[in-house]
Order: structure tokens, then C-alpha cells, then sequence
């Protein structure tokens, strides 16, 4: 069989019809399949994924080497090539016959001569078996109503009813608009959305949650590591090359997608510089565009443009941007503002007034933000905006025990795998919400706490089979007692037990 049968004969699954273990991975650019897609499969086991090969022939074709893209034969090969990559029937009895084939291939078999000969075999990649994929809750083309799409969120975002609330209804808007397309028709405004609220209150979670209700890919950038082209930092449209990551380069699922855009606050504008500010207002400016809706050109697996790197085009046309930032002294230009309005006339309150209340960033307006340095046109393509409170006792209690993968439920259950049941008094959880406040750092500082008092339990428990129950009291939280620990034996309280033994002591002393 000479080189061009065995590229011929291979079908979907790889050589000679046998099953392949390994992924093909480009001769040229190095990714595996799962990464760069079906690929071109040259003779002496060669394999050109589609970005390379196009850019090879864009190459060759400013030269035409030879004359060898008017070679019939060469182009023939590769117009069955890619025929064959899409799943295109090939009529195999008429061209086997023709002459010219016999020719094609020889631009391309020097290369493994070069190479030593194929494919390293450690650089090999396993290929995954496919798993099935769990059914999402959502699905985006029939998108459910915003009550029921905020019943899904209740069970796992704790507290925040009015943000989960405004953004149930944003992306049921956005996303019934794409899948209606309708967006061109009427051009109604996308329903980007920035949120509010101070660190640990639940952003990310809440978008995280929302993403994976919907099965939609998602994109987590940092607005702080942004800087305008040309400056050291990431390029602002590299969080649409991460977006098309997260969806394995698939470039119709990205443009669904979601991207999160974390600490926004941190792009505003530079109060008194005389300086370029080219990770501020730049950066705002910059991102108008992508907000709008744009055809970006982005590197595909790579977080900045060269000349090795493929190319994609990304239409952010229907993706749903979120951006989110805690805007620290956003609560002292609100109140300012707050203050003004009342101090005049007969209806004038008190100034203080605005000094205690609580929940003063739900009061923001597109006023506020741009006070605070947001450009007027970065806020106009953000056009729904909600506010998150700041956890407080209560909250945290809930957010420990309540949520469908709770903290709490997660140690139990790993417990559970010893057959050691683990329970918590409630006064111990509010002593542990009441250490997460001192830490001013949200339900973040919930994780590290009781991290750091399980690991005694998590270490000492699976040392003694005879261990029934765990129960974890407010004295062992705050380092002044231990937890209680019941034997199989008899599910009794530690408590309990050394009741029982003074009665039967008493008993005996009787
Ligand atoms: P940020 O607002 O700073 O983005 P995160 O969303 O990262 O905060 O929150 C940190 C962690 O705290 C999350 O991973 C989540 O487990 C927990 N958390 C925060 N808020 C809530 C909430 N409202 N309900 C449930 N869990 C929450």
C-alpha cells in the first residue's frame, strides 16, 4: 500500500478502520485535536490541523512554489482532504483512476524526513471517552420564565433576592432575543448588566450559578489585569479568546456565552493624572465595542495575537457581559449625594440620616457611577444595574447549611463515606457567621474557618472505627472545649453519658 491508499483509507475513527487511542496532533502548531478540530491527515502519518494548513497555502499560494498550486493534482488532494474532514461523500471508483493523483504528496513528505520520522510518542494525547453529558436545567433556545430561573438560583444563592431577581429577568430578555433573532429586527439594546456589592457577598458565585443552570460557556476576567493594546497587560479582547476556550473553540457556543468581568471598579477613570491612563478610561473605552457587539479577531488558545497562533472571529454580538465590582467609596458619594437632595426645603431630614442606613448602594444611580469615574458611555452599555447587600449573621447561618452543595453538606458527606454522622449546634454556626464578619471578607472568610477546626476532626475521626457521631459545639469553635463524640455502640451524647455515669454511680453508692 503506497502513501496515498493510507491516507485514503482512513476513515473517521483513524487507520484501517480500527478505533484510535491517541489524538491526532498538528505537524505544524502542536494542538491535539480535541483543541484545533478534525485535521488533515497527510501521508507518512502526518497530521495539519485547519488553521495551519490554511495558513500554509495562504503562504505558499504569494510564491506558488513551482507552480505547484497550479498542479491540479496537489489541489485535488487537498479538495479531498477537506471534503473528507467535513463528512463530504467522496466518489472513490472514477478519481482512483486518475493519473495525477500519483503525484500529490510530494511537497509534504520531506517534512517527516526532517522530523526523524512521525510524532514523538510521548507527545501523544489520550483521547478522552466521550462522557455523557448531564442534562442542563436550562435549555437556552426554550429559555423558562424569570420565576422559574430564580427558583433555580434560590437553591443555591442564598439572600440576595433582588439581584437574583434583576438578572433572572436580564437573561431571560437577552436570551430570548438570541434565540428568537430578533436583535437585528428591532434593535433592542443587550442586556448587560453590572453588579454591585461588596467583596464575598456572592458575584461570582451568582454568575458561576448561572452559567452552569444554562450550560452556556463562561469567562471570568479580571479588569484589573486589562490594559489598552500595546501596553503591558492583557489586550482587552483576550477575554473573548478565554471565552472561546471555555467553549473548547467552539466559536457558535462562545457566542452565546457569558463573560464576567470581575473588579471593574478598578477601570475608572484616574482622578488628577496628567499620564496616559491606559489601564483606566482606556480600558472603558476600549471595551465599548465588545459591550456593543463586535467581529473580533481572536487568537485561538493563546492569551495575545502572533504569528503562530490561529485566528478566529468572535461575534459578540450576542454575548451577555457581566461585569462586577465592589466600588468601595461608592457609599460615601451616594450619601453625599443623598445628603444634598434632603438638606433643602421644608422636607429636609435630618443629614445624619443617610449616615445609618444600611443597604445605601441599593440607592445608586448612573450619576453615582460616573462621580465615582465610569464613562457615561460604558455605563450606557450596561443598562441594567443591580445591587448586592453585604452579608450579614443571619445570612451567613444560611449560606453555611442551606445551599444545595453547602459547605456543611459537603463534610458531612465526605464523613458520611466513614459512616460518621456530623452535625453542628446552631450555636456553633453562629459563632463561626460571627468570625466570618470580624473578617470583613464575606461568605469568603466562611470556608477558611471551619477549614481550619475540621482538620483536627477530619484527621482524628478515621483513626477510630468505634466513632458514630460528631457533633460540633460553639466551645469547640471558639478553642474553649471540645466537640462531642458518640460511640457506634450507643448513639448517646458525651453529655449524655456522663449522666448516665453518675446515675449509675449514685446507684451504686445507694
Ligand atoms: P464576590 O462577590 O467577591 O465575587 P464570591 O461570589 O466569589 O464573592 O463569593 C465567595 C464564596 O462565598 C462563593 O464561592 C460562595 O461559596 C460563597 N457565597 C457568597 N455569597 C453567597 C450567597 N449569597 N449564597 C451562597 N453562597 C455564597
Amino acid at each position: 500500500m503506497d502513501d496515498k491508499d493510507r491516507t485514503d483509507n482512513r476513515n473517521e475513527n483513524g487507520t484501517d478502520g480500527e478505533k484510535r487511542e491517541y489524538e491526532d496532533v498538528c505537524f505544524i502548531c502542536r494542538r491535539p485535536e480535541s483543541k484545533a478540530g478534525k485535521m488533515f491527515h497527510l501521508p507518512n502519518g502526518i497530521c495539519v490541523c485547519d488553521d495551519c494548513m490554511h495558513k500554509t497555502m495562504d503562504a505558499v499560494s504569494q510564491f506558488d512554489y513551482q507552480g505547484m498550486l497550479s498542479n491540479p493534482a496537489v489541489l485535488h488532494m487537498l479538495n479531498e482532504q477537506f471534503d473528507q474532514k467535513n463528512g463530504q461523500k467522496k466518489d472513490d471508483g472514477e478519481e482512483d483512476d486518475k493519473p495525477e493523483r500519483k503525484i500529490a504528496g510530494i511537497s509534504f513528505i520531506n517534512l517527516a524526513d526532517l522530523a526523524g520520522g512521525g510524532i514523538p510518542r510521548k507527545q501523544k494525547i489520550k483521547k478522552k471517552e466521550e462522557q455523557e453529558k448531564p442534562k442542563p436545567a436550562f435549555d437556552i433556545h426554550s429559555i423558562p420564565a424569570p420565576h422559574k430561573i430564580k427558583a433555580q438560583l434560590d437553591q443555591y444563592v442564598i439572600g440576595q433576592e433582588y439581584a437574583k431577581k434583576v438578572i433572572s429577568v436580564a437573561v431571560y430578555n437577552h436570551y430570548k432575543r438570541v434565540a428568537t433573532g430578533t436583535m437585528d429586527e428591532i434593535e433592542i439594546e443587550k442586556s448587560n448588566i453590572l453588579m454591585i456589592g461588596p467583596t464575598g457577598s456572592g458575584k461570582t458565585y451568582l454568575v458561576k450559578t448561572l452559567a452552569r443552570l444554562l450550560d452556556v460557556p463562561l469567562a471570568i476576567a479580571d479588569a484589573t489585569s486589562l490594559t489598552e493594546a500595546g501596553y503591558i497587560g492583557d489586550d482587552i479582547e483576550s477575554v473573548v479568546s478565554k471565552l472561546l476556550a471555555a467553549a473548547d473553540n467552539d466559536v457558535d457556543r462562545a457566542e452565546q456565552g457569558i463573560i464576567f468581568i470581575d473588579e471593574i471598579d478598578k477601570i475608572a477613570k484616574k482622578k488628577n493624572t496628567t499620564s496616559r491612563d491606559v489601564s483606566g478610561e482606556s480600558v472603558q473605552q476600549g471595551m465599548l465595542k465588545l459591550l456593543e457587539g463586535a467581529e473580533v479577531e481572536v487568537p485561538v488558545g493563546a492569551n495575545s495575537k502572533n504569528a503562530m497562533v490561529p485566528l478566529a472571529t468572535v461575534n459578540t454580538k450576542n454575548i451577555l457581559f457581566i461585569c462586577g465590582g465592589a466600588f468601595p467609596d461608592l457609599e460615601e458619594i451616594i450619601r453625599q449625594r443623598l445628603r444634598r437632595q434632603t438638606s433643602i426645603g421644608f422636607t429636609a431630614e435630618l443629614k445624619d440620616k443617610w449616615d445609618k442606613e444600611k443597604n445605601i448602594l441599593s440607592r445608586v444611580t448612573v450619576e453615582d457611577l460616573r462621580n465615582f469615574g465610569m464613562i457615561p458611555e460604558f455605563l450606557g452599555r450596561l443598562p441594567v444595574i443591580c445591587t448586592l447587600e453585604g452579608l450579614d449573621e443571619k445570612m451567613l447561618v444560611r449560606i453555611l447549611k442551606e445551599p444545595r452543595n453547602a459547605i456543611l453538606k459537603q463534610y458531612q458527606k465526605l464523613l458520611e463515606l466513614d459512616e460518621v454522622k456530623l452535625e453542628f449546634a446552631d450555636d456553633a454556626l453562629e459563632a463561626i457567621a460571627q468570625k466570618a464578619l470580624k473578617k470583613d471578607t464575606g461568605a469568603r472568610a466562611l470556608r477558611s474557618i471551619i477549614e481550619e477546626f475540621m482538620l483536627d476532626i477530619m484527621y482524628e475521626i478515621p483513626k477510630d472505627e468505634n466513632i458514630g457521631r460528631v457533633i460540633i459545639t460553639r466551645a469547640y469553635i471558639e478553642g474553649t472545649g471540645g466537640p462531642i463524640i458518640d460511640i457506634r455502640s450507643n448513639q448517646y451524647s458525651l453529655g449524655d453519658m456522663e449522666k448516665m455515669n453518675q446515675i449509675e454511680g449514685n446507684a451504686y453508692s445507694d
